[in-house]
């Protein structure tokens, strides 16, 4: 399997802990390595090339967050340009125009335009209550007229009837004015594919184009192409004038690098992806996903980025101090629920940590939940100075008072009593190591 982005850049940059800035010497360092990595998830050279230009000058002098690594903080820094190079999650087919939309599917045979024509099909009518009308301009492959009147049988999806000897620019005609007649909101045209991009392919597009006046044109491309995504895009998009791109196979182990190269050339959205054979692998663009797919590292970015945004260096050091020496009040409880409730409560840390979900299971088997940490910050808010400090004090009248003010009872108030003793303990006998940095470190 590759090796992750995030494991080759902490081996050249985790030795520079401690330094202010990143230096041009870390950054290129690094970025050879990011270098490698799009290439590795088949992102085109060109491509690869403009992006790490990009990124070079985003990162030299870019300031390394106290509680991160500079190669966690290079990690973040390509993932957030990668994302916005991706672009915009959820945009949707537009059927603002009159009925019926024309919507032409283009692409090279055996890309999944037909597949991917029912599939939106289907979606229109099941989840946009569309009537839809399909229909197949592809009159080179003998079968593919029929394969798509069965995928409509199957969809339930009405198809434009096939006559035999017809051109496709006249079967385009007959299916939007057959559309027109029957109602429907949706004309989908299926057109024929090339095994690879030729002249009278372009023209033929073109010709299609004219005829039926397309509002959506979707470049339906394969997500394993390689080095010939950009080539490709290109010529649809300069030719024909696609709308947006749909990239299946998705659900195959390919890295997803040719989402990156189509978008760059064309500056298209990526509006939908193809997930499966069966009618509903369809689903809709997450550029995060896709980045995170590309550079192969899970969820440790969205970590980095939570940590960046929580953790408080300074504040993080004063803890580290206070659990040496033992001290851990109800206030610095107070501290640490505030921060891991910011960091997506103890589900989303532990979720984004590698091997923690079956402890994920295990806390909320014991009744460990996010609204805990709201009902816990509520009791220690309702008690006096004093008792925060000292929680010995804590008897059975200023129990009754704080399950009043916090809205809880009695057993919660215990609950929590219990937890800060555990937790206070624990670090009586970490702290002799020296170590530490907040309860959140300790706990990873
Ligand atoms: P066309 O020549 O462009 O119309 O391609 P088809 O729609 O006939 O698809 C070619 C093959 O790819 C078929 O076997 C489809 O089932 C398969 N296919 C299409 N989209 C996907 C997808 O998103 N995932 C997977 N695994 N297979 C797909």
């Amino acid at each position: 399997m590759f090796e992750s982005l995030q494991e080759r850049l902490g081996s050249i940059l985790n030795g520079l802990t401690g330094r202010g800035a990143l230096s041009e010497a870390d950054v290129s360092a690094a970025l050879r390595e990011v270098r490698r990595a799009l290439l590795e998830a088949d992102v085109a050279l060109e491509v690869v090339r403009s992006f790490t230009d990009k990124v070079r000058e985003k990162a030299v002098g870019a300031a390394v967050l106290k509680s991160i690594k500079p190669g966690q903080m290079v990690v973040k820094i390509v993932h957030d340009e990668l994302v916005d190079m991706l672009g915009a999650e959820g945009v949707a087919i537009d059927l603002n125009a009159p009925a019926p939309v024309v919507v032409m599917m283009v692409g090279l045979q055996g890309s999944g335009k037909t597949t991917t024509s029912a599939k939106i099909a289907k979606r229109l009518t099941e989840r946009q209550n569309k009537k839809v009308l399909m229909a197949s301009l592809d009159t080179r492959r003998p079968a593919a007229q029929e394969q798509l009147r069965q995928l409509g049988e199957q969809t339930k999806v009405a198809t434009l009837p096939i006559i035999a000897g017809q051109s496709p620019v006249d079967i385009a005609k007959r299916a939007v004015q057959a559309a027109r007649l029957g109602g429907h909101d949706v004309v989908i045209l299926d057109t024929a594919g090339r095994t690879h991009i030729d002249e009278p392919l372009m023209v033929e597009m073109a010709d299609i184009k004219k005829v039926s006046s397309p509002h959506e044109i979707l470049l339906v491309a394969d997500s394993l192409t390689g080095q010939d995504a950009v080539n490709l895009a290109k010529n649809f998009d300069e030719r024909v004038g696609i709308t947006g791109l749909v990239l299946t196979r998705m659900d195959g182990d390919g890295r997803g690098g040719a989402a990156l190269s189509m978008r760059a050339v064309t500056g298209k959205p990526i509006k939908l992806i193809g997930t499966g054979e069966k009618m509903d692998g369809l689903e809709e663009f997450h550029p995060k996903r896709i980045a995170d797919r590309i550079l192969g590292m899970g969820d440790i970015v969205s970590l980095v980025e939570k940590a960046a945004e929580t953790i408080d260096a300074e504040q993080a050091a004063a803890m580290a101090k206070k659990m040496q020496s033992g001290k851990f009040d109800l206030n610095d409880l107070a501290q640490q629920l505030q921060q891991m409730s910011k960091m997506g409560g103890m589900g989303g840390i532990m979720g984004m940590m590698p091997g923690m979900g079956k402890m994920k299971d295990q806390l909320a088997a014991a009744g460990f939940d996010d609204k805990m940490f709201g009902r816990q910050l509520a009791i220690i808010s309702s008690m006096t100075k004093a008792e925060r400090a000292n929680p010995d004090i804590l008897k059975h009248s200023r129990k009754k008072r704080i399950a009043a003010g916090s809205g809880t009872d009695a057993a919660e108030i215990n609950k929590l009593l219990k937890m800060h003793r555990g937790m206070a303990d624990m670090m009586k006998a970490m702290g002799g190591k020296g170590k530490g940095g907040g309860l959140m470190r300790g706990m990873m």
